[in-house]
C-alpha cells in the first residue's frame, strides 16, 4: 500500500534461471527527478534488474510499475515507447555517421511536429539535435564522424541518442567506465542537468562518481537489498563494508 506516486515501483520482483534466483523478492521505489545508483559485488543481480525493467528478461513473479503501466506485461519495444531508455556498457553508435546524423536518426519517427510539413519537421529535429548536442558537450562536433570521438564522447553521444527520445526513466550501465577524470566530472554534470525532466538509474562501481551523483544508493547482494539510503548511510553500513566496500 503506497500513498505516494513513484515513477518506478518494483515489488516482490523475482527471476529464476534454472531454479537459481538471480533477483529474489526485490522491492524498491524511484522518485521523480531522482538519480538512483545500484551498487554491489559481481553477480549481485544489478544487470538482471535493468534487464527486467526494460523487458529484455521476463520476471518469474513480482511487478514493475512505471507511472501507471505494468512493465512485466509489456514487450521490450512497448517499454521503450512508454518512456524507458537503456544504455548498455558498449556504445551502439554508428561510427561512420556524424554526430548530427547519429542524433537525427534517433529522433522518434512517429513524433508529430506542429503543421506536419516536412520542412517544419526538419527544422524541429534540427533544433532538438542542437539542444541535445549542447547538453552532451558535442555542439562543436556535430559534423565530426563518430569514429573520431574519444571514448568518453562516444558514451555521451549514446546518452544523447537516448535523450532525444525524451525518456522519463533513463537507465545507464557503468557510464563512466574507461573515462578520464575530467570526462567523469562532466558526466556527473550531464546527469545533474538531464535529471530535471526525468529519473535515472545507474549501475556503477566507481565510488567517487557514485558520491558525485547519487541521491540514493541501493546495495544489492545475492539478488536482494543489503542496504539502501544515502551514500553516507550505506558506506557506513557494516554489512556493506563486509560484502562489498571492504574489498
Ligand atoms: P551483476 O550485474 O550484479 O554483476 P548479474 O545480474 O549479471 O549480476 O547476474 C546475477 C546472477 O545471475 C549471476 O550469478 C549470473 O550468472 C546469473 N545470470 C544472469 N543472467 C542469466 C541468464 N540469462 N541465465 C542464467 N543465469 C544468469
Amino acid at each position: 500500500a503506497m500513498n505516494k506516486d513513484f515513477v518506478l515501483a518494483v515489488e516482490g520482483l523475482t527471476v529464476s534461471f534454472d531454479g537459481f534466483k538471480a533477483v529474489n523478492d526485490l522491492s524498491f521505489y524511484v522518485d521523480e527527478n531522482e538519480i538512483r545508483v545500484i551498487i554491489g559485488p559481481n553477480g549481485a543481480g544489478k544487470t538482471t534488474v535493468l534487464d527486467l525493467i526494460c523487458g529484455r528478461t521476463k520476471a518469474t513473479t513480482g511487478s514493475i510499475r512505471f507511472k501507471d503501466r505494468e512493465l512485466t506485461k509489456m514487450k521490450e519495444h512497448e517499454i521503450v515507447r512508454a518512456g524507458v531508455g537503456r544504455k548498455f556498457q558498449n556504445p551502439s553508435i554508428y561510427e561512420d555517421l556524424t554526430v548530427f546524423e547519429n542524433l537525427e536518426i534517433s529522433y522518434p519517427k512517429g513524433r508529430s511536429v506542429p503543421g506536419a510539413l516536412t520542412f517544419r519537421r526538419d527544422a524541429a529535429v534540427k533544433e532538438r539535435v542542437q539542444e541535445i548536442a549542447e547538453t552532451i558537450f558535442l555542439a562543436d562536433q556535430l559534423d565530426q564522424r563518430a569514429e573520431y570521438l574519444s571514448h568518453g564522447q562516444k558514451q555521451w553521444l549514446e546518452i544523447g541518442m537516448l535523450l532525444i527520445q525524451d525518456p522519463e526513466l533513463l537507465m545507464l550501465d557503468e557510464p563512466v567506465a574507461g573515462m578520464s577524470v575530467s570526462e567523469r566530472k562532466k558526466t556527473a554534470e550531464l546527469l545533474n542537468t538531464i535529471i530535471k525532466n526525468r529519473s535515472v538509474i545507474v549501475i556503477e562501481h566507481d565510488m567517487k562518481f557514485v558520491e558525485d551523483i547519487a541521491h540514493k544508493v541501493t546495495v544489492l547482494h545475492q539478488g536482494k537489498i543489503l542496504s539502501e539510503g544515502s551514500m553516507a548511510k550505506v558506506q557506513a553500513d557494516p554489512k556493506v563494508i563486509e560484502v562489498y566496500l571492504g574489498h
